[in-house]
């Protein structure tokens, strides 16, 4: 079978991003075909259901103060949009602390910690700043010597499987800002993390959460993608691309060729580099393993969306609890707790689990006799873009060489190698309907 082109745009990866772009061009009167290589929809964002409890992969709460985002938001899930309210911790040497730092939690650091967090204050605020090139030199630079060991040395080599000095600055920036620190606390440095801790404010903050689970966004976006006349193609990859003066002729599927007008990648450029003859990985993705536990009754200990966990001897970086996001999400006799970990291949699963459940007592977050009724494991492929240090330099000549192709765009987290959020996702998707259809 073979398509019309006439106005044909061909969408690669039914993401958040891929998803809204297809909605947007369908109301300017584009075809749109949305090519996905995974069996379910929705990218990294997607919500999994086991005996009636819902969990996120991973999870999600989606903050923006941009009223057309907002809009949008209500307008795709209508009542089932709830507001949430931040409740985010940090673990360190058996200690939990509040995010964004409450004044109380000073209290809750030795009295060396704070001699020496004082110390890289003053040093912080006297010296001039050095220039800054990997991950541990952008914290060290910024929060000083003292933070980065209690918070992010051990969390960054656990979460990444790789050393801080491995990792370009910017992407400790993005990560901070998107992970800790949300815009409208300032804390840009220590000097900002002591007036905001001193100032011990009321810093709540709202986020907005689809009541039964982030995936509701992607499936409701879905359904709308078809209702105008989109086609989405599940377990479906690109087999070859025909080319001839520097135009993508024709996209070769495993049971049909497309001829677009115009091919949008949202996915894993290491992919389209195969498919245009690039040999080179030019890109590292990394790859998180999940783990969903569930248990019977109320045994947490703990409750909070979410929490960072450092410590080399923890073997997860970050819990979430879905019931803490929406009461929606579980059964009433039923506790889920998620524990993303870093992707080891060579992990045997029930030993994993074992030392899972071992560190979720030693961290208090469950009663010493308690025991999971069920578990199971996803693992996400692209959940990162990691910035090597020489990432810039490899952004700027894998997109020069694409210049030669006039019918290819990009977009999105996987598309422009772009460690972002789902709002900056829906924004992008606008602005690229928007470029397109001008
Ligand atoms: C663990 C985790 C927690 C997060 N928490 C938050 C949060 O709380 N708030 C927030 O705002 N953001 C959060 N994010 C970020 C957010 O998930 C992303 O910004 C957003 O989902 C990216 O959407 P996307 O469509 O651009 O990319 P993706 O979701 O990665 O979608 C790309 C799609 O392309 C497909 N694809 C890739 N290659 C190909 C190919 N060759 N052929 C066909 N299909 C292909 C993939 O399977 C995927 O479905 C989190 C991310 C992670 C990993």
């Amino acid at each position: 079978m073979q398509s019309d082109h006439n106005n044909r745009v061909v969408i690669v990866g039914a993401g958040i991003t891929g998803l809204v772009l297809g909605h947007e061009l369908l109301k300017n009167g584009y075809r749109v075909t949305i090519l996905e290589k995974e069996a379910v929809i929705g990218g990294l964002i997607k919500t999994f259901n086991y005996n009636g409890n819902g969990f996120d992969i991973g999870p999600h709460r989606i903050y923006s103060s941009d009223s057309k985002v907002q809009d949008y938001l209500y307008q795709v899930l209508g009542e089932d949009l709830i507001k949430i309210e931040r409740k985010s911790f940090i673990y360190s040497k058996g200690r939990y602390f509040n995010w964004p730092l409450l004044f109380r939690e000073v209290f809750k650091l030795s009295f060396k910690e704070k001699m020496l967090i004082l110390r890289d204050l003053v040093f912080n605020i006297t010296r001039q700043h050095k220039t800054q090139i990997d991950f541990a030199g952008y914290i060290k630079n910024n929060y000083g010597e003292t933070i980065y060991k209690i918070f992010f040395h051990d969390l960054v080599a656990k979460f990444l499987s790789l050393p801080a000095s491995d990792i370009h600055w910017s992407w400790a920036k993005s990560g901070i800002e998107k992970a800790l620190i949300d815009e409208k606390i300032y804390s840009r440095n220590l000097k900002d993390l002591f007036y905001m801790v001193l100032k011990s404010g009321n810093y709540s903050m709202d986020y907005f959460y689809p009541r039964k689970g982030i995936g509701l966004l992607s499936e409701k976006l879905s359904e709308l993608v078809k209702k105008s006349g989109g086609i989405i193609k599940n377990n479906t990859r690109i087999k070859s691309l025909e080319r001839k003066d520097g135009i993508i002729k024709k996209i070769i599927l495993e049971d049909e060729s497309i001829e677009p007008y115009l091919l949008v990648w949202t996915g894993n450029l290491n992919d389209l580099s195969g498919l245009v003859g690039l040999k080179e990985e030019w890109f590292i993705y990394h790859p998180i393993a999940v783990y969903a536990l569930f248990f019977k009754n109320k045994y947490l200990r703990q409750r909070f969306q979410w929490c960072y966990y450092s410590g080399s001897d923890i073997s997860f970086y970050r819990l979430s609890m879905p019931e803490v996001f929406s009461k929606d999400l579980v059964n009433s006799n039923t506790s889920t707790i998620i524990a993303e970990c870093s992707f080891d291949e060579n992990h045997s699963f029930d030993n994993h689990v074992a030392k899972i459940i071992n560190d979720l007592k030693n961290v208090s977050v469950i009663e010493e006799s308690c025991q999971p009724f069920y578990y199971l494991r996803k693992d996400i492929k692209d959940a990162y873009p990691v910035y090597a240090l020489d990432y810039i330099d490899r952004k700027d000549k894998f997109f020069e060489y694409m210049k030669c192709f006039k019918n290819l765009k990009f977009a999105g987290r996987g598309g422009l190698f772009w460690y972002n959020n789902i709002d900056e996702c829906i924004i992008n998707a606008f602005q690229t309907a928007k470029d397109i259809s001008s």
